[in-house]
């Protein structure tokens, strides 16, 4: 038995009557970018998440960049985030001609440790942008309470947090914009691209909307120019659909991650810690092992899939090299990417597959000690 990363195939085969409906409907209705398939699902998006708006763009990466343009941040600005990420995170900031400025991660919940923030801050600080990393939320209340104190908004990059929560609210509704992805191996993914930004501010997502379609509200009327970053009419179709699933997906996620940890229990391999403050939707299943490049050959071996989330760090990409970061400037980013590994981590994952990894890494551990 094989058992790959992700499985789209077996997720989308669930509920295929439902996505032809969608395609129908788009090819008869030719409504292919934004319009009304696009309105309901922000309308549906914006309910689930818990904010009064949701603008839907193409990307996450989008999503990000034109929650900082339309809050003004720009060339010779400054923008807090963490190297333990995607790069989307810091292009989004570069995108917009800001400056990212990392602060190291908690290792336990591999998010912005909020005690490096307020010394981090300058006069030059525009936006923070926490990063809910792997399907948990930062500890957020220590970083919008030294935020707010410098009048600093707080962007979440909820990408990987679809459904995720902090102290009973969804990760989205935190800051002044939530903004997520839905490319499609994310725990609620389109058919293509796609994301969107939630935010409880009006003027904000007024904005945005502009920003997405070249500074517009009127067709051909332009107030600046903008960007297309339009979301298309299909996927905001599909993505109504899926969203109806996500919560059952999300379950089914936490139900694969508590049987990992039952099998891994006992074994010196450290397994991921969902915090007090929240509820994890498991994105990404990441252990921690001294010996992961041979745990990884030896679940490689066995037929199994595994990830790295990330294998390089922001401040080491040499896409950033001219921001000036050296090695050992962010001792816990540098210390657990050498340690991490994502099994594999999807909704419908059988038991006998969880059982299979786990087995094979355990296996690992003993040839590491023997
Ligand atoms: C996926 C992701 C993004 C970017 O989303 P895209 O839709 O791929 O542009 C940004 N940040 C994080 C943490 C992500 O995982």
């Amino acid at each position: 038995m094989k058992v790959p990363f992700v499985d789209l195939q077996a997720l989308h085969s669930e509920i295929e009557q439902e996505l032809r409906e969608v395609f129908d409907r788009v090819l008869s209705n030719s409504t292919f970018v934004l319009g009304p398939e696009v309105e309901r699902f922000e309308k549906e998006f914006a309910t689930y998440i818990g904010s009064a708006h949701c603008v839907a763009v193409n990307t996450g990466t989008a999503a990000i960049h034109l929650a900082l343009a339309a809050l003004g941040v720009g060339a010779g600005d400054e923008v807090i985030t963490v190297p333990h990420t995607f790069i989307a995170t810091a292009e989004a900031i570069t995108a917009v001609g800001a400056r990212p400025v990392f602060i190291d991660i908690d290792p336990i919940s591999f998010t912005m440790d909020p005690t490096l923030l307020e010394v981090a801050i300058t006069s030059r600080t525009r936006a923070i942008i926490p990063v809910h990393l792997y399907g948990q939320v930062a500890d957020m209340d220590p970083i919008l309470e030294i935020a707010n104190s410098h009048g600093i908004p707080v962007i979440e990059d909820a990408c990987q947090a679809h459904g995720a929560q902090y102290k009973g609210r969804k990760a989205g509704v935190l800051g002044i914009a939530g903004c997520f992805s839905f490319y499609p191996g994310k725990n609620l993914g389109a058919l293509g691209e796609g994301g969107a930004v939630t935010t409880d501010d009006a003027d904000l997502a007024r904005r945005i909307r502009m920003w997405r379609d070249h500074g517009s509200s009127k067709k051909y009327e332009h107030q600046f120019p903008g960007l297309n970053m339009r979301m298309e009419g299909l996927q905001g179709g599909v993505l109504s659909v899926k969203l109806k699933h996500l919560d059952r997906w999300n379950d089914q996620r936490r139900h694969a991650a508590s049987e990992y940890a039952k099998a891994l229990a006992g074994s010196d391999i450290t397994i991921p810690a969902e915090m007090a403050y929240g509820r994890h939707v498991y994105h990404l299943y990441v252990i921690q092992s001294d010996h992961r490049d041979n745990l990884r050959h030896q679940l490689a071996e066995a037929g199994i899939e595994s990830g790295l989330h990330y294998p390089i760090p922001l401040h080491l990409q040499e896409a950033y090299r001219s921001l000036g970061y050296r090695a050992g400037d962010f001792p816990m980013t540098e210390k657990v990417k050498s340690r991490i590994l994502s099994l594999p981590m999807y909704p419908g994952v059988s038991p006998e597959a969880v059982a299979k990894v786990a087995a094979g890494l355990l296996e690992g551990c003993h040839v590491n000690q023997g």
